[in-house]
């Protein structure tokens, strides 16, 4: 391995190997978005898919490498250990294969199978740990990550702690972004993970020019908006703790955006101008369309996009997944429909929390005249609703006839699966269905539970309609939007 450019080489225009490409990705107008939101100022995008590994991790995973091989951390040969599922997982492996280093890389059996194919088609292993285990337990994604770097004298990057991915758009995406722009950007706006990008960029650009206005785009629910750190679904942006990288400081605004909004502009935007972005994206360019409608016409607004679509065909791109999560209505008579019949006095989500007495969750079915609740954390407000499983009528009587202490045992320690999900914009046939064989359903609006859905509910609802009562449906999104 040398770093030695080769002498035939010399006056073309060919790289010498592919880590010389990683960087100096290029800007582009967002041209058709802006007249379709009546924006008057420039907003353009730093487009980081042009990047080898698709993605702006590429950036810190060289630097990293780079500061751990002249600190001798990292000796030729080596390994490296890092617990990823995602993009720096790809760029590290780029540089490994470039450098002649072995990847581990540690996930979850949460990570989808492709994610793991990626990474193993660059030459990785992946030791796949089980995603339901306490972090204390030896088989969990952090012990095991402990154990490897230990066995296999490893360097771990460790993305979230490591001085050097800020330090990376320090010196290559700010500088590139300045010279692009000629020093005309006022705005950016970025998303923030492990904040690698939001620092690094935002520090270079307000050295150049302190007016520069650094926006962080960030989901709801996540710590850098004031979120409790409660899980949201796009995947790389926002976190449940500060990382290293964090420095709110030199943020000018944080704007939070929810899940509904980033998937479905990131759909919009791959649609409207051929670009296709990934949930972050989507996240990142509607904090930045809301930016620039409010801009000055002589603005520059630079909006980060980190990775490609391509990664999210099974999610954000699905409609399925989108529908099931209740992003997208199928149709005019949807499971919303079912809802907006029922009484109304009856509250739309009851739930138990994990911590209260089985007593308290059989006193609010019998209150309420219901058989089964979700047990959800973090509320209320409801909008904070995190599913942990459900209970039911039936299997707490046999858990009390067997155990009559039992009245006193937490809920979380004798509740059963989470009850199967449904949209509220899908299809009432496919409550029929679903319903044959669970006797409940949650369903779900812009991924949050909005409420439970019985067989009872279905009848209340047929009868309605036999009767020309029912009500309208939900107001959502069309399929495509
Ligand atoms: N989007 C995606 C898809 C990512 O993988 C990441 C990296 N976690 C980010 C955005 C955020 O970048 P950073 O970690 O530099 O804050």
């Amino acid at each position: 391995m040398t770093d030695e450019r080769h002498p035939a080489l010399e006056g073309t225009e060919i790289a010498d190997s592919i880590l010389d490409l990683i960087g100096e990705t290029p800007m582009v107008r967002m041209r058709r978005i802006s007249e379709e939101q009546g924006i008057e100022c420039s907003l353009v995008m730093k487009h980081e898919v042009t990047n080898p590994g698709g993605s702006s991790k590429d950036r810190p995973a060289l630097e990293m490498i780079l500061a751990a091989e002249a600190s001798g951390e990292l000796r030729p040969g080596g390994t490296i250990v890092e617990p990823t599922s995602g993009n720096t997982g790809v760029g590290l492996a780029i540089v490994a294969a470039q450098r002649g280093y072995s990847c581990v890389f540690v996930m979850t059996d949460k990570a989808g199978k492709e994610k793991v194919d990626l990474l193993r088609a660059y030459g990785a292993e992946v030791v796949v740990c089980p995603v339901a285990v306490a972090p204390e337990d030896p088989q969990s994604y952090y012990k095991v990550a402990e154990r490897l770097t230990a066995e296999r004298d490893a360097f771990r990057p460790n993305q979230y702690q490591n001085p050097h991915n800020a330090v990376a758009h320090v010196k290559t995406t700010g500088p590139e972004i300045w010279r692009q722009t000629a020093g005309r950007i006022t705005h950016f706006v970025a998303g923030a993970g492990t904040c690698g990008s939001i620092t690094g960029t935002g520090r270079y650009l307000k050295s150049q020019n302190p007016d520069i206005r650094i926006i962080a785009a960030d989901p709801e629910g996540s710590v850098f908006s004031g979120g409790s750190g409660r899980p949201y679904l796009v995947e790389g942006v926002g976190e449940d703790f500060f990382p290293a990288a964090y420095d709110g400081d030199l943020w000018d605004e944080v704007i939070a955006i929810s899940d509904e909004e980033s998937f479905l502009t990131a759909r919009h935007v791959s649609q409207t101008e051929g670009i296709l972005i990934g949930g972050s994206g989507g996240t990142a360019v509607a904090a930045a369309i809301r930016v620039a409608r409010e801009a000055d016409p002589d603005d520059m607004v630079v909006v980060f996009n980190p990775d490609s679509g391509r990664g999210y065909l099974s999610s954000v791109f699905n409609e399925e997944w989108m529908a099931n999560f209740g992003f997208l209505r199928r149709c005019d008579q949807c499971v919303g429909a079912v809802l907006d019949a029922r009484n109304a006095s009856i509250e739309n989500l009851l739930y138990v929390n994990p911590t209260q007495p089985v007593s308290e969750a059989i006193e609010i079915m019998r209150a309420n005249g219901v058989s089964q609740l979700p047990v959800c954390k973090n509320t209320p407000p409801f909008a904070n609703a995190e599913v942990s499983g459900s209970v039911d009528e039936l299997e707490l009587m046999e858990t009390i006839h067997r155990d009559p202490g039992a009245m006193s045992t937490e809920v979380e320690k004798v509740m059963g699966a989470k009850l199967p999900t449904i949209g509220v914009g899908q299809e009432v046939e496919l409550a029929v269905q679903m319903l044959e064989t669970t006797p409940a359903l949650l369903v779900l609006s812009g991924g949050r539970p909005l409420s439970v859905l019985t067989r009872t509910d279905l009848l209340s609802y047929f009868t309605s309609v036999a009767e020309g009562t029912e009500l309208p449906g939900t107001d959502l999104p069309t399929t495509g939007a």
